[in-house]
C-alpha cells in the first residue's frame, strides 16, 4: 500500500511538471474507484490552472484557480506523468491533461484509490478534516506524543498508527521507528515517559525522512512518479526481518501480530 513517503515521492516528482500548468482536459476511462468519479468533473476541471500540489497524510491535493481536487492512491495506485499519447496500460483509470502535452495518469488495479473535487477549504473536507499533524511537521513533538499517550491502555503502536492522532505512520514505518525509539511496539502507549516518547518521535521523523529520500519502500504495486520503484525496502531494519540477526545488535529479530497486521521488533534492543 503506498504510505506517506511514496504518496510524498509522488508529489515531490509531479510537481514540476504540473506547477502552473493549465488542464486541457479531465478524460475518465473508468470512474467506479472507492468513490465514483463525479459526472461533471472534467467539466469543472478544463481550462483551470493548477496553482501546486500539495499533501496532507496520504491524499494529494491539486490546488486549481477555483477548487481543489483530492486524490488518493489507494491500496494500488499511483499517478504518473507520461506523454498523452503514451499506450493506455491495463486499469489506467483517468487522465488529466496537461498543456504541456504531458497527463497525469492514474492506474489502480483494486481500485480503492479516489479522485474528488472540493470548492471550499480542503483542509475542512470530511475526509480530511479529522486527520492528527503530520508526523514530520513541529506539531507532531515529544510533548504531544506525551499528552495524547497518557491514560490509553492500547499498545503504542495502535497510537502511531491512528490517522487521528498522527497521519502516515503504516505499517512498515510503525515497526521501524520503533525500533528506532528503542520500544517495543506491544508496550502499553501509557507507560511511555517523556523521554520515550522524544525518542520515539525522533524515530519516526528519521524513518520517514530517510523513506522519502529512499524514494518510497518498494513494493508490489507501488511505482514512484518516475515509474520507478523506490529503495528503502534494503535499509529496513525489523520489518519482515523474522529470524533475522538484529542489525545493530545481532538478536534474531521476532514477529508476532497486532490487529491482524505482523510486526516486527528486536527483543534486546526494544523494550
Ligand atoms: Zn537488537
Amino acid at each position: 500500500m503506498p504510505e506517506l513517503p511514496e504518496v510524498e515521492n509522488t508529489r515531490r516528482g509531479l510537481s514540476p511538471h504540473v506547477r502552473g500548468r493549465r488542464v486541457t482536459a479531465l478524460r475518465v476511462y473508468e470512474p467506479r474507484l472507492r468513490w465514483p468519479v463525479a459526472r461533471n468533473l472534467p467539466r469543472k476541471v478544463a481550462g483551470q490552472r493548477i496553482v501546486r500540489i500539495g499533501r496532507r497524510g496520504k491524499y494529494l491535493l491539486l490546488e486549481l484557480e477555483s477548487g481543489t481536487l483530492l486524490l488518493h492512491l489507494g491500496m494500488s495506485g499511483n499517478l504518473r506523468a507520461v506523454p498523452a499519447s503514451a499506450a493506455r496500460l491495463a486499469h489506467d483509470h483517468f487522465d488529466l491533461l496537461l498543456d504541456s502535452g504531458l497527463a497525469l495518469r492514474f492506474n489502480d488495479p483494486r481500485r480503492f484509490g479516489c479522485l474528488l473535487y472540493t470548492d471550499t477549504d480542503p483542509r475542512r473536507h470530511p475526509l480530511l478534516a479529522h486527520l492528527g499533524p503530520e508526523p514530520l511537521s513541529a506539531a507532531f513533538d515529544a510533548d504531544y506524543l506525551f499528552r495524547i499517550t497518557r491514560g490509553r491502555r492500547v499498545a503504542v503502536k495502535h497510537v502511531l498508527m491512528n490517522s487521528h492522532l498522527v497521519v502516515g505512520v503504516g505499517n512498515i514505518y510503525a515497526s521501524e521507528a520503533l525500533f528506532r525509539g528503542r520500544i517495543r511496539p506491544q508496550r502499553r502507549a501509557g507507560s511511555l515517559s517523556h523521554a520515550d516518547c522524544a525518542r520515539l518521535v525522533r524515530g519516526v521523523r528519521a524513518v520517514l525522512r530517510q523513506a522519502i529520500r529512499a524514494g518510497g519502500t518498494t513494493l508490489r504495486d507501488y511505482r514512484g512518479a518516475d515509474g520507478l520503484p523506490g529503495e528503502f525496502r534494503q535499509r529496513l531494519y525489523v520489518y519482515e526481518r523474522a529470524g533475522k540477526p538484529c542489525r545493530r545488535c545481532g538478536t534474531p529479530v521476532r514477529a508476532l501480530t497486532q490487529g491482524q497486521r505482523s510486526t516486527y521488533y528486536c527483543p534486546s534492543c526494544q523494550k
